[in-house]
């Protein structure tokens, strides 16, 4: 599969970089659509926070996807992009005043609203601003998912969202106030998901928030199921395409609507990580007491899913077909953690040769920090370089 990569083309650039492979891009985003389709009712955001490159931005703006972001760059970032501000909502645990104000200045579709005092505050701005904010609140489901730890995010014990018990007195106080108008249930319970019963689990308990909600004749507009489903990182050749069919239909089997109610879900990671890798050329291979070590340009300031979560992500050498050899793969940075891979793999190495990190269109880039003073690195697409 070093097929997929112009090498010739990506010889000439400065590494380290991200390249995406903007036509697979654009047939996942085909792949979603064509399953929501399926599905009445059914509609799509994009997670900006996974990748918020201007030039795939406008991609899956263009494919019809509305816009969820956590902050108000990410709102900036979507207008630019020409995301319509009624396609954008606004999550997040700790919204500030000018965020929240740039939400309402652009009218956006909904605040997903964590807490009393935020809902307070947004009524408030709102008033001064005389617009009445839509708002949905982020109900914390206590659902566990099979992922790692640092991205479960729907346990009791997590920061996000309100707790089940208090949704029926968090939405009667709404109701009390001017400026904010309540029209739905938001939800989302971690990333990197790939077991279906976790997304069944969350239908479950959104079944009986429903039931609880009719008894006190409260309906809401929508139910926003956030995002959270993974992809194949040990198989970006074999599954390039998360499995959306599956994805969906859990929740059109599983969830019941109510009649006009929508469904909302924020995909980040589903959308963009296959797409990408971090190109990254060889600098040395040092050959110690027990180990090889392929020492490259990129380091954790590059892509820090594997120092900050022990994330797997598969690396191709795209330039050799020498017989295989065992390597850890390590940037220049100092810190012990700044490894990419131990132990794997690899056509036969050597000084100047390409290595492709793969999977890493989402939470790479946008993740990238210029610790020991380094460059940003930057991001190019099959279609500049075609
Ligand atoms: C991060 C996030 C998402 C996207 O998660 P993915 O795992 O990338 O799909 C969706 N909704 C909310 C509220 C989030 O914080």
């Amino acid at each position: 599969m070093k097929g997929i990569f112009p090498i010739d083309k990506l010889e000439r650039i400065q590494t380290p970089f991200y390249y995406y492979d903007t036509e697979l891009l654009r047939q996942t985003l085909r792949a979603i659509n064509d399953e929501v389709q399926k599905h009445e009712g059914f509609c799509v955001h994009y997670a900006i926070k996974a990748n918020a490159n201007p030039k795939l931005l406008r991609i899956i703006q263009e494919a019809g996807l509305g816009a969820d972001c956590v902050s108000g760059g990410e709102i900036e970032a979507s207008v630019r992009a020409g995301f319509p501000s009624s396609k954008i909502v606004f999550a997040g645990v700790g919204k500030s005043d000018w965020e929240i104000n740039l939400g309402l200045q652009h009218d956006i579709f909904c605040f997903n609203v964590e807490s009393i005092p935020e809902l307070e505050v947004i009524n408030e701005l709102a008033s001064q601003q005389c617009k009445v904010a839509r708002v949905a609140f982020r109900l914390n489901p206590n659902v566990g998912a099979h992922t790692h730890a640092n991205i479960t995010t729907g346990l009791a014990e997590n920061k996000f969202g309100i707790a089940m018990r208090d949704m029926i007195p968090v939405i009667e106080h709404a109701r009390q106030l001017e400026n904010v108008k309540v029209v739905g249930l938001h939800f989302h319970i971690g990333s990197q998901i790939l077991d279906m019963g976790d997304f069944e689990a969350l239908c479950n308990r959104v079944n009986d928030l429903q039931k609880l909600l009719e008894s006190h004749r409260i309906r809401v507009e929508h139910i926003n199921v956030g995002g959270g489903l993974g992809v194949e990182y040990t198989h970006p050749n074999r599954v390039p395409i998360p499995d959306f069919k599956a994805y969906f239909d859990t929740y059109a089997k599983k969830l019941k609507l109510r009649p006009e109610q929508t469904l909302h879900f924020e995909l980040g990671r589903a959308v963009v990580a296959q797409c990408g890798s971090l190109i990254t050329k060889t600098l040395y291979v040092k050959k110690g007491a027990v180990k090889q070590f392929a020492i490259v340009d990129a380091g954790f300031t590059d892509l820090i899913r594997p120092a900050l979560y022990q994330a797997y992500h598969k690396i191709e050498n795209i330039m050799s077909n020498e017989p295989m050899e065992t390597y850890d793969v390590v940037g220049p940075i100092c810190e012990s953690t700044d490894v990419f891979a131990k132990q794997i793999d690899l056509n036969r190495t050597q000084r100047g040769d390409l290595l492709a990190i793969r999977s890493a269109g989402a939470y790479g880039e946008i993740m990238a920090s210029q610790y020991n003073c380094r460059k940003l690195p930057v991001g190019y697409t099959s279609d500049e370089l075609r």
